[in-house]
């Protein structure tokens, strides 16, 4: 008789409280499956990952991958959110949160904060889409959905470099004290087509010019510190404690004061009116409605 395929269950996190964001994935072809064991649990939210392996006695035991991550810190809540954003495909992590959650991001955030419950609406969504899949022997069947296979994205090489350049546009996004998404977004691209990897949630703080080797290839410190400016100045409006920053890593990179101030003018000019149209257009649709 066929053991039968695999198939996965939504649970409730008891580590972030997130309703339904617990993926468990049940294998009944797996060596250590038991009825009601997962051979997998995952939270989606907080990270929490635990695997079920054979110990030495040859006992199944749920073996803890990954702790669940302290979400009551706002750059960890904010790192969590876009994490799983991305990987249910929406890369506007605040609709993300009002499709999905109970709350825009700032109010998920919070609650995060608080350590409040937070409401989903993943059984829903398994209620309207039933699968195909059944699951006879589980109390939760409804919220059965077939495991599509994973999905292996090209990476782009990295860079054996130090993360002097990654680290100058985290210190850029720390400046003012609040992690933007746009501002995240644009780092993680720039670093991207600069061939080094994203920035890891660990590495956001404001890092001294002193603490990094500087990177040795000249025009690679150019584009940085034109990509800092240009980063200072996406929502329009440039802080002190940005400028501080990046005239930390211009000076001690050598980096003619001509050409900042060319630059700052060049983007000051462009994200200034970008930033005016996207007002102008608020205030027009408010007027409408
Ligand atoms: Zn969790």
């Amino acid at each position: 008789m066929s053991a039968g395929l695999p198939y996965e269950i939504l649970e409730d996190c008891p580590h972030c409280l997130t309703e339904s964001a617990v993926l468990c994935l049940f294998d009944p072809a797996h060596p250590a499956s038991t009825p009601g064991t997962p051979i997998d649990r995952r939270c989606r939210m907080c990270g929490a990952h635990q695997v079920l392996i054979v110990d030495e006695a040859g006992h199944p035991n749920l073996f803890s991958h990954t702790p669940p991550s302290d979400l009551t810190s706002l750059e960890a809540a904010h790192f969590a959110l876009e994490r799983w954003s991305k990987e249910e495909g929406e890369p506007d992590v605040d609709l993300f949160c009002r499709a999905n959650l109970s709350g825009s991001l700032p109010e998920i955030v919070a609650m995060l904060g608080q350590r409040q419950p937070i409401a989903t609406n993943f059984d829903v969504i398994q209620y309207l889409f039933p699968a195909t899949a059944t699951a006879s022997n589980v109390s939760k069947a409804a919220e059965v959905v077939p495991r599509p296979p994973p999905k292996l994205e090209p990476t782009p090489p990295i860079r054996p470099e130090p993360r002097t350049i990654a680290r100058l546009l985290a210190s850029v996004i720390a400046a003012d004290g609040r992690i933007r998404k746009d501002e995240l977004a644009y780092a993680q691209k720039f670093l991207r087509m600069e061939g080094h990897a994203e920035l890891l949630p660990s590495e956001i703080r404001i890092w001294r010019s002193a603490e990094l080797p500087p990177p040795n290839d000249r025009e690679a410190r150019f584009r940085a510190i034109q990509a800092a400016i240009e980063l200072a100045h996406l929502n329009g409006e440039t802080d002190e404690s940005e400028w501080n920053v990046i005239h930390d890593f211009a000076r001690s990179w050598g980096i003619p004061e001509e050409q900042m101030v060319d630059w700052n003018r060049t983007y000051e000019k462009r994200h200034a009116s970008l930033f005016k149209g996207v007002l102008a257009q608020l205030t027009a649709m408010i007027r409408l409605h």
